[in-house]
């Protein structure tokens, strides 16, 4: 039926006016090196921290990286958690600066820099950035970030976004 494409016929697009901003993490190398480096002081455990940023559009610019202690005791391999009140005081002293938290970082300890359905799970900052550092044998390896995309709990979904070092 090859036949039946005419690719050249194609009409142009009539929305190519709207603005559509792809999704993606804008990060200065420093604190890219830092929650690296993170993963690979808490090794064999899980570490975690928080983005602090601006948002612009479907973009997170993150400013500074702020570690958070690993509240998962009983499975620090594999799990991440951050304590409520830490999380509210993070928050707090990013808003003095006029920063909010864009996103959330943690690592994967001998596993690959993917998602699993327990951090999306445990995923509740729709539109935030979850940075996922993969640490083999001690040395962090790979980076990825996922966006947090959905309109609701049922509707949650990670999509992989760019990460770009700004600065
Ligand atoms: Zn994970």
């Amino acid at each position: 039926m090859a036949w039946l494409v005419r690719p050249n016929s194609v009409s142009p697009c009539l929305c190519a006016s709207v603005v559509i901003t792809t999704a993606m993490l804008l990060i200065p190398q420093p604190a890219l090196d830092s929650l690296r480096r993170h993963g690979e002081e808490t090794y064999p455990h899980e570490c975690c921290g928080v983005l602090l940023g601006r948002m612009n559009g479907n973009q997170r610019v993150v400013e500074s990286v702020v570690r958070a202690g690993n509240t998962r005791l009983d499975s620090l391999h594999n799990r991440y958690s951050i304590d409520p009140r830490e999380l509210v005081r993070i928050q707090r002293a990013g808003r003095e600066r006029g920063l909010d938290i864009v996103g959330f970082y943690h690592s994967h300890p001998d596993h690959p820099a993917h998602w699993s359905q327990t951090d999306l799970a445990e995923a509740h900052w729709l539109g935030c950035s979850y940075v996922i550092t993969s640490v083999e044998k001690g040395r962090a390896a790979v980076t990825n970030s996922f966006a947090l995309a959905g309109d609701s709990e049922e509707s949650k979904r990670f999509e992989p976004e760019a990460i770009e070092q700004i600065e």
